[in-house]
């Protein structure tokens, strides 16, 4: 697959800003900012210069999500922040929600180009000279239509890179506006995504998240007979890079081989996050997902029985139609249950052009919220409780960045956050850490004299 790139040499805008600067804002998944960081990649080899985005660039480029209920506002508002830097910068909006819904997108003040799904990748040959529009220009192909595989990644942005094997879905969950977003499922060819792997280790990328929409799904849209599992033993023999983690994976599709070979495997982390959305089968099944709560359950008791120190993260969403109390409380004692270690909660909102948007029994809004609150505070014990069975444990911890509060944080191989004084010097290294005590926050503390 070739990415176009404009030569340059020949670049149209040289003479509008002869050091052009461009700024990127990503919304939503990881998918999102592994294909941020290709299309910045366009713009560096085009002789761009990356900005920041909270000021003046000559292009400001919104990556958007189409899960955010808020799409709309969202945009419009980091709209308007660009805007204040720099009021001529070039606006462009790509992404999930520019594919969506292009005409709601077209008519923000201060928008001049925006790319769907299908277009994104032609940034640099669709944006031509930069000039600022009068009326946004959009390029939105039919969904249906897009069969391309564009390869992605991150890098430079953060310690962790994150890989993209797979984009699509080919699934109908009730609420979900993806597959109308991304179009079908589709995959990255293997041989590329080891090339990437290895590409990555070579820049000094400690840890590798895999991405897609669907990754369970892989194997789809290409001709080689493969499916996720060749894709985890294939990384899994790749030198240089000591650790990788699946982003996200269906209960359906997360199989005993997948699991079998996380637990044997040295690179791979002992972490999933698996999406249960409710866990009462009769709300599954209006949400048509494609298991009852019997196999998630079956799949985290398989996972604990392997590897007893593996963190497991779940998705739930509060307040489908139909959700009544019973249901929830019934949802609520199931992952009570459940050995599981944190919940990212959603709360339901009525999408277009969804299964779900048509459904009787609408769930007043107040009390999804009290759904989603009592789901946060569960996941916030959930979390204390498998923190604390490691303290006095040493593991092993890769070092990030500065967090707001001045600290360094870092998370170990099952996926505990650890925050610890800042020092330079750790950034990106793995060390064996003693975990001392979880504090107010909820985050790990490390013990004095950490390094082992
Ligand atoms: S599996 Fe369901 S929730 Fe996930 S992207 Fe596909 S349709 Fe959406």
């Amino acid at each position: 697959m070739s990415i176009f790139v404009a030569p340059l040499q020949a670049a149209p805008y040289q003479h509008l800003f002869p050091m052009p600067t461009v700024a990127f804002h990503t919304l939503g998944c990881k998918l999102n900012f592994a294909e941020t960081s290709a299309i910045g990649r366009q713009f560096l080899d085009a002789g761009f210069v990356k900005t920041p985005f909270d000021g003046p660039a000559d292009v400001y480029v919104i990556n958007t999500c189409s899960v955010t209920e808020n799409a709309n506002r969202k945009c419009r508002n980091i709209i308007r922040q660009a805007q204040r830097h720099n009021p001529q910068g070039y606006m462009i909006v790509v992404g999930c929600y520019a594919q969506l819904k292009p005409q709601e997108i077209a008519e923000i003040p201060g928008v001049d180009l925006v790319l769907g799904a299908g277009d994104k990748f032609r940034i640099m040959e669709l944006a031509g000279d930069f000039q600022k529009q009068t009326h946004a220009c959009v390029h939105n192909s039919q969904i249906g239509e897009v069969q391309e595989y564009v390869p992605a990644w991150s890098y430079g942005d953060r310690t962790r890179a994150f890989l993209k094997v797979q984009d699509g879905c080919d699934y109908k969950c009730a609420f979900c506006t993806i597959p109308l977003a991304r179009g079908r499922s589709r995959s990255a060819d293997l041989a590329e995504i080891l090339a990437q792997a290895r590409q990555l280790a070579a820049q000094g990328i400690r840890e590798i998240v895999l991405t897609g929409v669907n990754i369970g799904d892989y194997g789809k849209g290409i001709e080689a007979d493969l499916s996720f599992l060749d894709v985890v033993q294939a990384l899994d023999a790749v030198e240089g890079i000591e650790r990788f983690r699946i982003s996200s994976i269906e209960p359906n599709l997360l199989t005993d081989e997948i699991i079998d070979l996380v637990a044997a495997s040295q690179r791979f982390m002992p972490h999933f996050h698996i999406p249960l959305q409710s866990g009462n089968d009769e709300i599954l099944g209006k949400m048509r997902r494609r298991y009852r709560r019997d196999l998630y359950a079956d799949r985290v008791a398989r996972i604990k029985a392997r590897m007893p120190h593996a963190c497991i993260g779940v998705d739930v969403i509060v307040g489908f139609p139909g959700e009544s109390d019973a249901h929830f409380e019934d949802s609520y004692q199931f992952l009570t249950d459940l050995d599981i270690s944190y919940l990212h909660v959603f709360t339901y909102s009525e999408r277009d052009n969804t299964a779900a948007l048509s459904m009787p029994d609408s769930v007043p809004l107040q009390i999804r919220n009290q759904r989603s609150k009592r789901l946060r505070m569960l996941s916030g014990k959930k979390r204390r409780v498998f923190y604390e069975q490691f303290t006095g444990e040493t593991r092993p911890v890769l070092f990030e960045g500065k967090d707001e509060a001045g600290q360094m944080h870092g998370f170990t191989d099952n996926y505990i956050k650890v925050v610890t004084p800042y020092q330079p010097g750790r950034v990106n290294t793995i060390e064996a850490c003693q975990l001392a005590h979880v504090n107010a926050q909820g985050l790990m503390e490390l013990a004095p004299m950490a390094v082992v």
